[in-house]
């Protein structure tokens, strides 16, 4: 008859861990510490573990009329400024939804690592555009699903 008690109590304290931040959750293993398996905690954990991984389709882009439309016919000093206000650099800027990717958030692309610095029209959701110093290498890279890491 207590074990069943136990039983019980267990099942109403996993099924609310799911929905508690990793603070409560470490406060939650306490107090029911002595009623369930540790193990049963450790697995309802792993859902509020953070992903940091992320599939987008990546486009690429230059400084270019075709690229950029009238905002390539405003810049008589020749020097690209983002949408965030920095200069456009290749190798470095990207352009993202801010509402998934803030301004500033370090991306890494291949390896390498890129910051989330412009925006762009058709950039919504789950997209990227890629800056790149010449439109023949932006052609190059042409359209391309990739998994990117978001540097939370
Ligand atoms: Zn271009």
């Amino acid at each position: 008859m207590v074990k069943a008690l136990y039983m019980s109590l267990a099942l109403i304290s996993v099924c609310s861990v799911a929905f508690m931040q990793p603070k409560e959750i470490a406060n939650a293993e306490l107090s029911v510490a002595e009623g369930i398996s540790v193990t049963e905690i450790t697995q309802t954990t792993e859902i509020t573990k953070p992903n940091n991984r992320m599939t987008v389709v990546a486009t690429a882009y230059c400084s270019c009329k075709s690229c950029c439309g009238i905002y390539a016919e405003n810049r008589p000093d020749g020097i690209v400024y983002t949408a965030s206000g920095t200069v456009a650099k290749a190798n470095h800027t990207i352009a993202v939804d801010t509402s998934v990717i803030p301004f500033g958030t370090k991306v890494i692309i291949n390896g390498k690592e890129y910051v989330a610095e412009d925006t762009g029209g058709a950039i919504k959701g789950d997209r990227i555009d890629i800056y790149f110093d010449s439109h023949s290498d932006a052609l190059e890279w042409g359209k391309r699903t990739i998994e990117i890491e978001v540097i939370l």
